[in-house]
Parts: structure tokens; sequence; C-alpha cells
């Protein structure tokens, strides 16, 4: 097998991961969106199993090129809260910093596909100035989360560049860095790339996983590594229709982020992004999959389950007093309180 990543059908294709058939298909939504599949993600998709997990989250497929209703380019309203390139200051107290709009993979249900992938604009070393000093000059952020793209394809030295940087800002308590690389690009958590997260801060890393079948030995030992460093790691995971939608697929795959020693943090119900219709369910089996496990793990294996809501209105909990279906003939639309007590709709699932 290759060791460099698979990028276009032609790829997909001769390692046995698509069909032929597909092809001129794929070649549409690879035109629209970006495409990336590790040896990491290769190695963990069982080629016989038509409706395999892995598969499903990296491989494209045709139903991309559709969008659905209320879909949008920037599904959790990013822009309306940036105030310079990079920055994202939704909530007082965090700010979110993308340094890098690059990923080690490419997720098909991504709420930013339209602001990652090649071509997309990294910061520049200036831009990345105005970032860092749009950060020093609001005292009321405490925590910087580092997301983008994936901040740790960023090199060791400018990694460590930018850590020491966010650690010197005095009202900096927290670093929190969101990434997929222990999952789908192992050979980058290398010793040096695990030093350059040293700081005096704390520094959390969230890791990304959506199945247990995520978590080959690969993954295990890259997450061991970090988890040896005294990394506190929580789990972010989206809840994604063919994909772990049962209460039997999320429990086994939140038992196993425990016993990697992954708090489950967030479960995500899927953003509207544009030709991510297909991986969506109803908030309705989003609450009973919740209320089901419950009942079978214990707390440590809980994550909340969140929307964020369209139009940037920010994180709220799904569950019943936050999330309420509309009364009456309506379309089955749901009403959904945020933190400050307004209420918006949202949509059903559609067909
Ligand atoms: S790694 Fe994160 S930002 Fe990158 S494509 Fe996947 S979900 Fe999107």
């Amino acid at each position: 097998m290759t060791s460099d990543p698979l990028r276009s059908s032609g790829a997909l294709i001769a390692a046995g991961l698509l069909s032929g058939d597909e092809r001129q298909q794929i070649d549409a939504v690879a035109a629209h969106y970006a495409v990336r599949v590790t040896p990491d993600i290769a190695a963990l998709i069982d080629r016989d199993e038509p409706d395999d997990p892995v598969a499903r989250q990296y491989l494209p497929r045709g139903e991309e090129l559709r969008d659905g209703p209320g879909e949008l380019a920037d599904p959790i309203g990013d822009r309306r809260w940036s105030p310079v390139k990079g920055v994202v200051h939704r909530y007082p107290d965090r700010a979110l910093l993308m340094p890098i709009h690059a990923c080690a993979v490419y997720c098909r249900f991504c709420f930013r596909r339209e602001a990652v992938g090649p071509g997309k604009t990294a910061l520049n070393r200036a831009e990345l100035a105005v970032a860092l000093d749009y950060i020093r000059d609001h005292g009321e952020i405490w925590e910087v989360i580092l997301t983008g793209g994936d901040p740790l394809l960023l090199s060791p030295r400018r990694l460590r560049e930018l850590i020491q940087a966010l650690a010197a800002i005095d009202h900096v308590a927290v670093i929190r860095i969101h990434s997929r690389v222990p999952m789908a690009a192992t050979p980058r958590v290398t010793t040096r790339l695990i030093a350059a997260l040293a700081c005096d801060k704390a520094l959390w890393l969230a890791i990304h996983a959506n199945h247990a079948n995520e978590f080959g030995p690969a993954q295990r030992a890259a997450i061991s590594r970090l988890a040896r460093a005294g990394i506190p790691l929580v789990g972010q995971t989206v809840l994604l229709r063919g994909v772990n939608d049962n209460a039997a697929s999320l429990e086994t795959l939140f038992r196993v982020m425990v016993a990697n020693r992954i708090k489950p943090y967030y479960l995500h119900h899927p953003d509207l992004a544009r030709g991510t219709g297909h991986f969506r369910l109803d908030i309705a089996q989003g609450q009973a999959l919740c209320e089901q496990l419950r009942g079978r793990v214990s707390g440590l294996c809980q994550p909340t389950y969140v929307l964020d809501l369209p139009g940037g209105f920010g994180k709220v909990p799904l569950m019943p007093g936050h999330a309420t279906r509309e009364a009456g003939d309506g379309d089955g639309s749901w009403q959904i309180r945020d933190s400050t007590g307004n209420t918006h709709a949202y949509p059903p699932r559609s067909e």
C-alpha cells in the first residue's frame, strides 16, 4: 500500500476503496470539496463492507452534490463573529484561532468544508501577528481554541512558537487544540510534536473520533504517547447517520475513548453544511439515543449532546428544555433556546 495520501478518484479506485462506476460523480464532488485519505485511515476500512463506518466518513459520495433545505456555506456563522482574519470571537471568554486551513483528512460531513482544503488561505506571519494582537488586546479571553484546519499539521517549530506566544499572554489561562491528527496521521505524533505542546498554561487536546473502528493499533499508540506526556484529552464526536446512529455504536465508541484516556466531551448534532443531508438525523433521534445511553454507560462515557445554532448564535445542549418541537400543524420544526434565552427555528430532517 502506498504511503502517500489518496487525493483523487483514480487513487481511491486504484486502492480498492471506490468502484470505477462512481468516477464521474466523485470527480464532480472533488471539484467542490477537498478529498484526502491517509494510509492510516485506508488501513482501517473494510473494503468488503459496503457500509463501513470509517469509509462513510472519508470517501466522497455523489450525494454531496445535493444541497438540502437550510444548508449553508458557513453553517455556524463563523464569519459573523470574526473580528480579524483567523479569529472567531463568539463567546466573551473564549476565542477560536485558525492558523491553518489544511487537514490531514477531509471529513465528508465537515462544517467548515468550504473553508478548508488545498488552496484555502492559511494565516501568513503578518496576519498571525494581527490575530495574536487581538487576543492580547481582549483581556476577557480566558481560553484560546486552536482549530482550523488542523493545527497539528503545523511544523513542531511553528506550533511551539504559537503556543509559547499564547502562553505568554497573562489573561489566557487555557489553550485547547482540536485535531484529527492522532486518529488520521499518526506518524505526525512525534516526540518533537509532543515537546512543542509543552507550556506553562493548561493545554487540552480535543480529539475528533466518530466510531470505535477508528481506534486501530497506530491510533491507540499515538494517543498513549500524548496521554503519557500529561496532556489532558477530551473527545468530540459528530452524530452521523450511517456511522454511529445507534446506541450500541455510541456506547462502544465512548467506552473505547475512556479506556484510551479520552473523556467524551461533545456529541455534535451535524451542522447544516452544504451537501451533508445524508448524514443528518432528526434531533428527536439524537435525544432518544442519549436517553438510551444514559442507562447503559457511566457518566464518564457520556458527552453533552449539542447543536451549534445556524447563524452564529452559539452552541446549545439539545436536552429537553432547550429543544422543543413547534406546536400545531407546522412542518415539525424545532424551537431552540440559546444561552441568552432567545429562541430560533431549526428545520426537521428532510427526507
Ligand atoms: S479534520 Fe475537522 S476541519 Fe478538517 S475536514 Fe475533518 S471535521 Fe473538517
